[in-house]
């Protein structure tokens, strides 16, 4: 769980695990875009502030739909290098993962594990919260 403040002092709090697929929003982006967490790096400034980035691999949207769902299915993007487009400070992600994303399973995946070569995932559009 982490607090992120604003600069109008206003904060926020978010609650955050690696592997989790969460929106966030790129400086400067005026587009959303879903990304999996598969770091969280926490750094210590002079100040004795601590800051927190995350390493994120972005999720690209194949506009394809799952034949029985209907639910879109979204890939890991791959890039050539390891840029420093990964890492981000946290404030990018405005609220706790409220999109679940379910790997999209292939004849691969066995009943205890994923097959870890496959990047598709599917975004639930079934999941709700009750209010
Ligand atoms: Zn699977």
């Amino acid at each position: 769980m982490y607090t992120i403040s604003k600069p109008t002092g206003d904060y926020y709090k978010v609650k955050l695990k690696v592997g989790e697929i969460v929106e966030a929003t790129l400086f400067g982006e005026s587009t959303q875009m879903f990304g999996k967490i598969i770091s969280i790096i926490k750094h210590t400034w002079n100040n004795n502030q601590e800051y927190i980035f995350l390493c994120f691999k972005w999720l690209k949207n194949l506009n394809e739909a799952d034949t029985l769902l209907g639910c879109p299915i979204y890939q890991i993007q791959h890039l050539d290098n390891d840029s420093f487009n990964q890492i981000h400070p946290l404030s990018v992600v405005l609220q706790s993962s409220n999109i679940p994303f379910i790997h999209y399973c292939k004849s691969s995946c066995s009943f205890q594990q994923h097959d870890t070569t496959d990047y598709e995932y599917i975004r639930n559009d079934f999941f709700f919260k009750a209010i």
